[in-house]
């Protein structure tokens, strides 16, 4: 027999070793960006068009490449980052696998133009899957452009497997955030197709965290610091009360490498227990300094994984050491300092003495102030609507379909719509259910989501009408957003509007609220806008009537009343009234029970 083993052409092991390490156009980003930063560029541009799939662009001023390092920069395994095993235990650099180049130029065309600061003249290559097509001298200013064009042409099945528009751009969003929260003393920019999304000028970590997502943390940021022979920490945790619901900004680094952990992640969550609600999560930028031997960033190729030596004790280290924030800026009730320094590391090993705790209260935190604030949005929906139907007609209709629903023999007679509010009885259990009193039985209802259902249906009927009925702020709200928010929140505005938002921008990423929806008088604007643009800032439809609807229903789900919030007689009456006169009174807009009738039938079938 013949010998069959062959070496593969570099062309093909590049492309089987870009599958590890470019899987979307974030990949790119993340690569190109680090080279910038590992190149000590104190400016980076990232330019993309059609969310990567086009064109991905990094432009630095960092120190260059020669003609022959332009082209090394290609090779697999070249980089000038490592020499020999010794140094991969001492790596403070981001790349130094020397992979990143080779596996972007084998399944993209690639255009380079790079200068060193002691050359007058500059190098531009083309590369078009693994190919150098071209080399040759230009004028280019100190430092490097690579421009990624057209990524997977050569490979149809990966480029078939990118994602829409808006998800690929939010994972190349991701990847700027990581890498320009890690070098806050860089300035970055980011276009994507010609619209400038950020621009982050040279500050430190409290800036560019404000500056990339929005100004409204700067007062919902908690330092943390902490000194150990193991470890050094040091960043921001968020304030309890900012947690949300999805997956937030959770951003772990060591030595200002990005990583992701779900242990230490646990750690964080563990010491917020008990500060916020179930299903919501913290938020944290952490930055861990350790010796860079006792790491591990080699055990993945994009190194999003890191192995730690002594993952327990930093894990002690980070659990305590939030809480201890948590507990210094009273944003946590009392804690026992005592207990939260000891752990598991020696005492001895602290680098410092503990220090007298500084303490900055925020004399206007409280813990309670959601529950106040939506009570007191409650206000005015009693009012009925105009574009609501008769009553007696959706009552009729009601009553039929529920005794379909209920299978009873005789239909229900309803006097409630008649009786007066006096004569009707209601309850509410646990702060979240309202109970109301007729003469065949109780109706329970969810408050939450009923007044969702009359939202909605109020807000569709609104802004179908066009005919905005808007209450006047006496104080104007400022809300403050990311660039990239506002440019969404931009876009909402017509539908906004037509609800009877007075909205307008103000500033360059603020907008400035005059007037909100009449049925939502009292609102709390910052929370509900908040939450709002929680909603629609990384899933936007681009169907404008779907967006529309998304807008309403994140609406109407933002400003209705919650779970938890104490309502009088007359509101109750007035939830009840509201929502059988809606079109779909029976489901919230999930689909979900609004309200159960309970009949002496079916109060029967519970005592069977
Ligand atoms: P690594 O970053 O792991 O070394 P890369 O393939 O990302 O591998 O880059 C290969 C080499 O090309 C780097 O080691 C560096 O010397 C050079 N290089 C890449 N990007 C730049 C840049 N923007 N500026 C200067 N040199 C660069
Ligand atoms: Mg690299």
């Amino acid at each position: 027999m013949t010998d069959i083993i062959k070496l593969l052409p570099d062309s093909i092991a590049n492309q089987i070793a870009a599958g590890e390490v470019i899987q979307r156009p974030a990949s790119v980003v993340k690569e190109l960006m680090e080279n910038s930063v590992d190149a000590g560029a104190d400016k980076v541009q990232l330019i993309v068009k059609d969310a990567g799939k086009t064109l991905i662009q990094v432009i630095d001023n960092g120190k260059g490449m020669t003609e022959t390092d332009a082209r090394m920069s290609l090779e697999r395994h070249a980089t000038s980052k490592i020499t020999g095993t010794e140094d991969l235990f001492n790596i403070r650099t981001m790349g130094f696998r020397g992979e990143a180049l080779a596996s972007i130029a084998a399944v993209a065309r690639m255009e380079m133009k790079t200068r060193t600061a002691d050359s007058d003249i500059g190098q531009q290559l083309v590369i078009e899957g693994s190919e150098v097509k071209e080399q040759e001298f230009c004028s280019t200013s100190k430092g490097t452009s690579i421009a990624v064009k057209n990524l997977f042409f050569n490979i149809p099945a990966r480029r078939k497997f990118l994602k829409s528009d808006p998800v690929e751009m939010r994972h190349i969003l991701d990847e700027f955030h990581r890498v320009a929260l890690a070098n806050p003393e860089v300035e970055f920019k980011l276009h994507h197709n010609e619209q400038q999304l950020f621009f982050l000028p040279p500050s430190n970590l409290r800036q560019r965290i404000i500056g990339i997502f929005g100004k409204n943390y700067n007062e919902k940021l908690v330092p943390i610091e902490e000194e150990t022979e193991l470890a050094n920490l040091d960043g921001f945790i968020v304030k309890p009360e900012a947690a949300k619901k999805g997956r937030g900004e959770q951003f772990l680094f060591v030595n200002n490498r990005y990583f992701r952990s779900s242990y230490f992640h646990s750690a964080v969550v563990q010491a917020f227990e008990g500060l916020i609600p179930a299903n919501h999560h913290p938020a944290y930028f952490i930055f861990f300094d350790v010796d860079p031997s006792h790491i591990d960033v080699n055990i993945h190729p994009t190194k999003t994984e890191i192995k730690f030596e002594d993952e327990r004790s930093i894990y002690a280290i980070l659990r305590s050491s939030v809480k201890r924030s948590l507990g210094q800026y009273h944003v946590a009730p009392s804690l026992d300092f005592e207990q939260e320094t000891s752990f598991d590391v020696p005492h001895h090993q602290l680098k410092q003495p503990v220090k007298q705790p500084e303490i900055k209260v925020d004399p206007t935190y409280n813990p309670f102030d959601r529950e106040k604030t939506s009570k007191s949005s409650n206000s005015s929906w009693e009012r009925g609507s105009s574009f609501q139907k008769a009553p007696e007609e959706s009552w009729k209709e009601l009553y039929a379909a529920l005794s379909e629903k209920t299978e009873q023999e005789e239909p229900v007679r309803m006097h409630l719509e008649t009786a007066s509010d006096d004569s009707i009885i209601t309850f509410q259990i646990g702060r979240k259910y309202v109970l109301i009193r007729s003469d065949e039985g109780v109706f329970l209802l969810n408050q939450y989501r009923a007044h969702t259902r009359i939202l909605f249906e109020e807000f569709d009927a609104l802004s179908r009408a066009n005919h905005p009925v808007s209450q006047q702020q006496l104080f104007p709200v400022t809300v403050e957003l990311s660039a990239m928010e506002a440019s969404v929140f931009q876009s909402s505005l017509p539908t906004l509007t037509t609800l009877g938002f007075d909205i307008d921008p103000f500033g360059q990423h603020a907008f400035i609220v005059r007037g909100v929806p009449t049925i939502c008088e009292g609102m709390n604007i910052e929370e509900t806008i908040a939450g709002f643009m929680d909603d629609i800032r990384n899933d936007k439809p681009s169907n404008t009537e779907a967006f529309r609807e998304k807008i309403l229903r994140s609406m109407a789900q933002r400003s209705a009343i919650k779970s938890g919030t104490v309502l009088e007689a007359q509101e109750m009456i007035a939830l009840f009234r509201n929502l059988m006169r809606c079109t779909q009174p029976e489901i919230d807009l999930g689909g979900k029970s609004t309200f159960v009738l309970l009949n002496a039938p079916q109060i029967e079938k519970l005592f069977n």
